[in-house]
């Protein structure tokens, strides 16, 4: 034990100019850990409204991100590899350089979130035991390929039970997301389950069925993406003040506002209910301008507020019939938020995706990507100007 007057001879011994040479106690020499850096959000989560659209990453990679910027976006989604195709040989990764210059651009920009939306052909709810392999290696694929990338979503379709019951569908999905995350360190990546407009025997056309997936894997880190188009050809009438209201319900009721991190803003081309999917340019389908305007500056969608959720996207799927669409569509979008030209990110006077009849014949740089090189070719044999972007969604 020390009585205090020791403590008291110690103490004043520390600070005896007599032994001065004696290393004396300071409080901030004392060992302390060091604090873990606090994680920061990156630039583009402050809560502004986020604005994007599908870009084409045939060529370079990286080059989707300047696309994004040239058309006005603050946000962007991304094919990480060709949506049609499967990969010939086994799996099929990003070199990790490109993967970093990838991410390095991005930061540059301040683009965010970016979603990756996955392959057209994967299908997790297949009952065919060779279709359903693949589609769960092919979806690993893109779970590796996304946390490469740095990506905030991925987007899944929920796949087609082909003849089965929803029920065994709705397993069969979540067994097969589960499969394909198994020992993937998703590194903040979220897996996002997009609602359909119910063709032939796709599951997803009813927020029911979106929910009943997100339930049964709380484990992996989901949530919903909501297609305007894929809502209204489902049957969720949109169009109208109250209907809108209905389905907001709706929504809250079944997966919840707060699993919607991304909203697909396309117009439809084919009437309520159609279950037939065709985007259309925003206001000029049967979903309509005024119907948009209500949907952007919902505060149930906002991507701030208390209301709202915070980072939440609003992304581009129409059409590119003509050069221009892309950005003019990008250019709406801006505008029904209140958005002026000069308040919204600046896009480059007249840039498109689309090059008036030049398509397949420009100069891009030499692809490190054997499919995009493909589809370059195959594109350049085509004399009519073929849009670059995503086209309909061809659901299974
Ligand atoms: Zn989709
Ligand atoms: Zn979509």
């Amino acid at each position: 034990m020390v009585g205090l007057s020791q403590v008291a001879e110690l103490t004043e011994g520390m600070t005896d100019p007599e032994h001065s040479s004696e290393p004396a106690f300071d409080i901030s020499d004392e060992y302390r850990p060091e604090p873990a850096a606090p994680v920061r959000p990156p630039a583009w989560y402050d809560g502004s409204v986020r604005i994007g659209i599908h870009t084409s990453i045939a060529g370079d990679i990286v080059e989707s991100l300047e696309i994004a910027r040239k058309l006005g976006c603050n946000a962007l989604q991304i094919f990480s590899w060709s949506p049609r195709m499967w990969p010939r040989a086994g799996s099929i990764r990003i070199p990790e350089a490109d993967a970093a210059r990838f991410r390095e651009r991005r930061g540059q920009l301040g683009l965010g979130p970016l979603v990756i939306h996955d392959n057209y052909l994967i299908n997790l709810a297949s009952p065919e035991p060779v279709l359903r392999v693949r589609s769960i290696q092919a979806f690993r694929d893109e779970l590796v390929r996304a946390v490469a990338l740095g990506a905030d979503f991925l987007v899944a379709h929920p796949g087609a039970g082909r003849g089965g019951t929803i029920e065994q569908a709705i397993q069969e999905t979540v067994r097969g997301l589960r499969q394909a995350a198994r020992g993937i360190k998703l590194d903040g990546l979220r897996i996002l389950i997009e609602n359909t407009s119910g063709m032939g025997t796709s599951l997803g056309s009813r927020l029911e069925e979106i929910a009943a997936i997100l339930e049964a894997a709380p484990e992996l880190p989901l949530g919903a993406c909501l297609d305007t188009a894929h809502m209204f050809e489902a049957g969720y009438d949109i169009r109208s003040e109250a209907g809108l209201e209905r389905t907001l319900e709706i929504i809250e009721r079944t997966v919840g506002l707060r699993r919607v991190f991304v909203l697909h803003v396309n117009d439809s081309k084919t009437p309520l209910g159609s279950r037939v999917d065709r985007h259309a340019h925003i206001g000029k389908g049967k979903i309509g301008l005024e119907a948009f305007r209500r949907i952007l500056n919902h505060p149930l969608l906002a991507s701030s507020g208390s209301y709202g959720l915070h980072g939440r996207a609003f992304i581009l799927e129409t059409p590119i019939d003509a050069p221009g669409d892309d950005r003019r569509n990008v250019r709406t979008l801006w505008k029904l938020v209140g958005r002026s030209a000069q308040q919204a990110p600046r896009a480059e006077d007249g840039f498109s995706m689309l090059r008036a009849g030049k398509t397949g014949s420009r100069r891009r740089p030499a692809s490190r990507n054997p499919t995009a090189k493909r589809l370059r070719s195959s594109r350049a044999k085509k004399s009519k100007p073929k849009r670059r972007g995503p086209r309909e969604h061809r659901e299974r």
